[in-house]
């Protein structure tokens, strides 16, 4: 995983009588174990693109294949891809600790392994010390932060960024940006990450 190939991909959303053209026949291939990035103005089908790779909303056209292999009838859980929302995806009923660990309790590592991997990620993102604390006690940039602790502590193969770093102070966006870059240099990751921000 994953050589990501996106051949005549459209995808058209019902709208009233009319629909609305999200994605207009996109071909792209993405290599492995890169950051890539995406740039584009809001409404321009990044978030559709990234939903469609991950398997959230069906293509009406095309085809998406992982290392030569079609995934269309590849359900989420399947894909092994880490997603973090523009807008915050956090469990609201689990504090920082258990919503990071969350992925790598799904993916049945022992406890220690999950215990580090959590501590890692939450120092990372500067959250450590607010592992008790309940998603509705942290601010926007903090959420991100945790949506970002979250997608990477479960290791995926593929990392799928949609603004990852709009809701953040400029100062934590900047250190994040290179930092994200390294993680997923590091940990052989391939990574997709869509932005409207020119810097
Ligand atoms: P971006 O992330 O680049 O801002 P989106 O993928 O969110 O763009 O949206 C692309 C286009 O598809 C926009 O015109 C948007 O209004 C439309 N769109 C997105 N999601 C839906 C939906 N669930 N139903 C109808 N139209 C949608
Ligand atoms: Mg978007």
């Amino acid at each position: 995983m994953p050589n990501i190939k996106i051949k005549k991909l459209s995808k058209r959303y019902p709208s009233g009588s009319k629909q609305v053209n999200a994605l207009n026949d996109i071909n792209l291939e993405i290599a492995d174990c890169k950051y890539h990035t995406l740039l584009g103005p809001s409404g321009c089908g990044k978030t559709t693109l990234l939903r469609t790779i991950a398997g959230l909303v069906e293509a009406t056209e095309g085809q998406i294949t992982f290392n030569n292999k079609n995934v269309s009838s590849l359900p989420v859980q399947d894909r092994d891809v880490g997603f973090v929302f523009q807008q915050f995806a956090i469990f609201p009923h689990l504090n920082v600790w258990d919503n990071t660990a969350y992925g790598p309790k799904i993916k049945g590592w022992n406890s220690k392994t999950i215990e580090e991997e959590v501590a890692k990620n939450l120092k990372l993102v500067g959250l450590y010390h607010r592992r008790d604390a309940m998603p509705n006690e942290l601010s926007g940039g903090m959420k991100q932060r945790l949506g970002l602790a979250r997608a990477l502590a479960a290791r995926p193969k593929l990392l799928l960024l949609d603004e990852p770093l709009s809701a953040l102070d400029a100062k934590i966006g900047e250190f994040l940006r290179y930092e994200l870059k390294k993680i997923v240099e590091d940990n052989k990751i391939t990574a997709i990450h869509v932005t409207h921000n020119q810097e």
